[in-house]
């Protein structure tokens, strides 16, 4: 049985002082209130109290982001040298490294994740995200071609910015998403308007003030706070945004995409998953027991890239089910910001009703809930991790994304790789997948049939700045992080001379 541990200790310091002060939009390297004067609330996901308010921004603060984001982008920044640009960046990595105490609190608070996640993992993959791209500004070049036409000629291609950029982010990774977005359009030479998801603003507006702080010039990076239908809508419809970047769920990815038809600007989408776990007969199975079990539930399974479907060879299926199912049942429960939890609460209680709703669909429609589906909704949003067996492919448990700590166990008897790669391909989704095997010859060749961005061979939810990320069929468009990264924020121009 999971073991609670709801309380949350109080909070105290930098975290505590800059959840107390007043919040407002970064237009132009000025702290101003959305000019409606709204503000909405923060919610701290385990105990469902409000924490703080922000300012909510709507379309004339948009129009006041993008116009200042043009400005810089006319202005400063596109006479700053690539080095410049590239030394601004290591500084601001260095001013988060210095707060990540506070930063990792503040994500925790308003996320509810694990604070050792955020601490140990999300802050530093968030300020060494910047390091990989600072690393970038100083090599983004063209190249000479040689051509066939009749005559003298020398022909060269020029990376050059694509201008502003507009970038919406979802709430479950704040940190690292906000990094991933911004750091490659910079090292690019691109200007900023970033919205944070309306629920998780207050690491963005805290990293926001660092911009400041480390001497990035005014409107390069402006931050504001608000809804998707209002603030991410008026973004994603601007006419002046060259481009927009968006994480989030596949539904509003393809708005964002009709909206960005008037003056087509370009477009890149990290969208859902529905990732399969693959063990095969022969893997180490303590690893892939335990590779299974994190692939699902760190970050109480909301990852675009969470394996929730667990795919295992019949030989071996019952152990790694028991396996999966023991682990998930011995997971500490409780506040984010406790270091003793291990699974936080969902981001909302929107999201507590979507992920609960899918569990009891799953049983309404006969499948098995082995461990788990229990739910306390009241003082948190809780959700135990929970592993369901017994389905069939049309269940929404298994066709939906749920975004949520519950996984799927499907058995398989067959050692035909065309055929496990089919049911794993039987999704709308091709994020990512991992397969579990010490046979690297077999390793290699499912990873080739299997359709998606990412494939983790005998490990899962693995990133690095240099790796680059995205999405096969319905998972999006483009691909983040890596050289691939640049392509998103570039655009080439071609320059022809006739020599004389
Ligand atoms: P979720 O459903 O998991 O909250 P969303 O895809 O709705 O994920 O949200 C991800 C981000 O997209 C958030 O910043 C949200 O405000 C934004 N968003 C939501 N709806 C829209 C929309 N219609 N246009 C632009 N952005 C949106």
């Amino acid at each position: 049985m999971n073991v609670h541990i709801h309380a949350a200790p109080k909070l105290v310091g930098p975290a505590a002082a800059f959840v107390a002060a007043p919040k407002k939009l970064l237009i132009g390297g000025q702290w101003v209130p959305a000019l409606s004067g709204k503000t909405t609330e923060v919610i701290d996901p385990s105990s469902a109290r409000v924490v703080a308010h922000v300012a909510e921004a709507d379309k004339a603060d948009v129009d006041a982001a993008v116009k200042a984001a043009r400005a810089a982008f006319e202005g400063p920044w596109s006479r700053m040298l690539p080095a410049e640009r590239a030394k601004l960046m290591w500084k601001l990595a260095d001013a988060i490294d210095a707060i990540t105490d506070e930063l990792a609190t503040l994500n925790s608070l308003e996320n509810g994740k694990p604070i050792n996640d955020s601490r140990k993992g999300e802050v530093p993959f968030t300020a060494e995200t910047f390091r990989y791209f600072a690393g970038w500004a100083t090599k983004i070049n063209g190249e000479q071609i040689p051509i066939s036409a009749p005559g003298d000629w020398h022909c060269y291609t020029r990376r050059e910015p694509v201008g502003v950029a507009a970038q919406i982010i979802p709430w479950n990774f704040p940190l690292s998403m906000l990094a991933w977005k911004i750091a490659p359009a910079l090292a690019a030479g691109c200007t900023v308007v970033l919205k944070p998801a309306e629920q998780t603003p207050l690491g963005a507006l805290r990293i926001g003030e660092l911009f400041a702080e480390v001497g990035f010039p005014d409107g390069v990076v402006n931050v504001i706070t608000g809804f998707g239908e209002t603030a991410g809508a008026a973004l994603s419809a601007h006419p002046d945004v060259d481009k927009i970047a968006f994480t989030g769920s596949t539904d509003v990815g393809k708005l964002i995409a009709r909206a960005a038809t008037g003056n087509l600007k370009k477009v890149s989408l990290e969208l859902g998953g529905k990732s399969p776990t693959i063990v095969l007969p022969d893997a180490d199975l303590d690893v892939a027991i335990a590779g299974a079990a994190s692939a699902i539930f760190f970050n109480m399974g909301q990852c675009c890239t969470a394996g929730s479907r667990l795919f295992v060879h019949k030989k071996v299926y019952d152990r790694v089910v028991e396996g999966v199912a023991a682990g998930a049942a011995a997971m500490r429960i409780g506040a984010g910001l406790n270091p003793e939890t291990e699974v936080g609460p969902l981001i909302s209680r929107e999201q507590f009703d979507k992920v609960t709703g899918f569990i009891e669909d799953g049983r309404r429609d006969g499948a098995e809930i082995v461990t788990g589906g229990e739910s306390f909704g009241e003082d948190g949003f809780f959700v135990t991790p929970t592993v369901i067996a017994k389905t069939r492919p049309d269940m929404s448990v298994i066709r939906e994304e749920i975004f949520g700590p519950v996984v799927c166990a499907i058995p398989f008897d067959t050692d035909d790789l065309d055929a496990i790669a089919r049911d794993a391909n039987d999704t709308a989704f091709g994020l990512a997948a991992s397969l579990w095997t010490r046979d690297l010859g077999l390793a290699h060749k499912l990873a080739a049939k299997v359709k998606a961005g990412t494939i983790w061979i005998n490990t899962h939810n693995f990133n690095d700045c240099a790796l680059p990320f995205g999405g096969f069929k319905q998972s999006g468009w483009g691909r983040e992080l890596g050289a691939q990264a640049l392509d998103l924020y570039t655009q080439v121009k071609t320059v022809a001379i006739r020599l004389p």
